[in-house]
């Protein structure tokens, strides 16, 4: 299979541009050619969405919108299987995590096709201000035009869909560049939005790389909003370069989950187990870091150990693996320096630690500090570390210490204490008695420090793809 750039509904693939090779994760066989983008297509993908955005777009009445998201998400429900199949070959990712990926993304397009209806204004009480009788004031919410949508592998389609959706849903077009570890299921949703009935040119995509199509579509004059999802090295340079644009970053963490002694530990054990090494940890709240009260620290570490140990690992294509590749060999040995790393420094491996190819079996870690990387930076892969705390203020204190801020768990039976805690915890989202890895699409969702800047969740990304316009009018008292 070889796959190009989509501008105007048309695809560039001829011979004469460089080309990159998909590889299946976990047994490395070629899954897509990529025909790379280069920098006249980007340009011709943002002229023709830009364009697109005054001809057509801003123009078009919000049930037309609705109706094309509501067919998005009727097609992707009868191609759901296909699209499972192809996140398992691009990513990895084992077929059960893969269909629920799908079911996500399915309810992404329908929440976006809902609230297309419901994007409204308000009218200002003016005569609140002195000399203000006798006006109206009438805020209107007005889509932004170009939004740039750059996306990373790991939830290749449902993390693109929280910005297309919702950006078709306000009245935008898009120039969509997709990781290039993942653009099948890319590629695939661009040919499904077609078949939708969206017009071409509001969803341009472009296959390439950060550094050659990524970049130069931040600086671009005529986008107006780049909203990206991915590292934090990444995020820093598109704040620094994106000048005057709006800008959403979602971005990294190293999460914490605090369990405190009364909490019901065998839910806990059990949630963290899936929060710690689904999708080998490569989700961006995967629970890092887990601190656990004095008296059930061991209880809790050994039950850990046990069901991390009966966790399936293999082939991401077979229904029973729980555990499958990471995205690639550098980032699995990257992972193993780390533990490494950790262990030359004093921590201890409870279980897991082996690496193989692109497998990295699940990791507990104890005694570890902040001073290691398996703490204070992002891990992004099957690795987690079990600390004990004595009082509440320590166990707030810890979590705390983080460049990140992304969600937290927090897992108490005392109302009082998980508020208290909620409140002081510095994150973007706290879940109670729920693994900080739990996420659902309607929702505000984002971090605060260096985990990001605005939200997404469709009501919330909506809002972040418009301007308020404001509308005064002088009445005429008709004296
Ligand atoms: P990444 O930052 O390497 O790449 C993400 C995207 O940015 C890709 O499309 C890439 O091509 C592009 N890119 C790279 N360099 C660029 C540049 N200079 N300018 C513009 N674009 C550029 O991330 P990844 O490895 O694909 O994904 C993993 C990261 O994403 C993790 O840090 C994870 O925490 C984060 N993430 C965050 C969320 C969230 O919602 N907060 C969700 C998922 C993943």
């Amino acid at each position: 299979m070889q796959i190009g750039s989509i501008i105007n509904g048309i695809e560039r693939k001829e011979d004469n541009r460089d080309t990159m090779e998909v590889l299946h994760p976990y047994n490395q066989e070629t899954v897509a050619q990529l025909a790379l983008a280069k920098e006249t297509d980007l340009n011709d993908a943002v002229d023709n969405s830009f364009e697109t955005f005054h001809s057509t777009m801003k123009s078009m009445p919000a049930h037309e919108r609705a109706d094309i998201l509501r067919k998005a998400a009727d097609l992707l429900e009868e191609q759901a299987e296909d699209f499972a199949q192809t996140i398992v070959q691009e990513a990895g990712k084992p077929i059960t995590f893969s269909r629920s990926e799908i079911k996500r993304s399915i309810q992404v397009l329908r929440f976006s096709s809902e609230l297309a209806k419901h994007i409204t204004g308000e009218v200002i009480p003016m005569d609140a201000a002195i000399g203000g009788e006798n006006r109206m004031g009438i805020v209107k919410r007005k889509p932004l035009g170009v939004v740039g949508a750059i996306t990373p592998f790991n939830f290749p389609l449902n993390l693109s869909l929280h910005k297309i959706a919702p950006a078709i849903a306000a009245g935008n077009t898009i120039v969509f560049k997709p990781a290039e570890k993942t653009p099948i299921s890319a590629y695939k949703l661009v040919r499904l939005f077609q078949e939708a009935g969206l017009p071409d040119g509001v969803l341009n995509l472009l296959i390439g790389t950060g550094k050659e199509i990524g970049s130069p579509l931040v600086t671009h004059n005529k986008v107006h909003k780049i909203t990206f999802t991915g590292s934090l090295p990444v995020g820093r340079s598109i704040q620094e370069n994106a000048g005057f644009k709006k800008v959403t970053l979602e971005l990294g963490s190293n999460s914490p989950n605090l369990i405190f002694a009364d909490a019901d530990m065998k839910a806990a054990v059990k949630e963290l187990v899936k929060g710690a090494f689904a999708f080998s940890g490569q989700v961006c709240i995967s629970a890092q870091r887990i601190y656990v009260q004095k008296p059930i620290y061991e209880s809790f570490l050994k039950e850990y150990i046990k069901q991390t140990e009966a966790l399936n690992t293999g082939d991401p294509e077979k229904e029973e693996t729980e555990i499958g590749p990471m995205i690639n060999k550098e980032e699995a040995e990257r992972a193993k320096l780390w533990i490494d790393d950790a262990a030359a420094k004093g921590a201890v491996v409870e279980t897991g630690g082996d690496q193989n190819g692109t497998i990295l079996t699940p990791t507990i870690m104890t005694n570890v500090d902040e001073n290691m990387k398996i703490i204070a930076e992002e891990v992004f892969a099957p690795i987690v570390s079990v600390i004990p705390f004595e009082k509440e203020d320590e166990a707030v204190a810890y979590a705390n210490n983080s460049n990140y801020g992304l969600q937290a768990g927090v897992f108490t039976k005392d109302i009082d204490r998980a508020m208290r805690v909620a409140d002081r915890l510095e994150t973007g989202g706290v879940w109670i008695n729920e693994i900080s890895t739990y996420r659902q699409d309607n929702h505000p969702y984002g971090g605060v420090k260096q985990s990001g800047i605005g939200r997404e969740g469709v009501k919330y990304a909506i809002e972040d793809m418009t301007e308020m316009k404001f509308i005064g009018i002088k009445l005429n008292t008709g004296e």
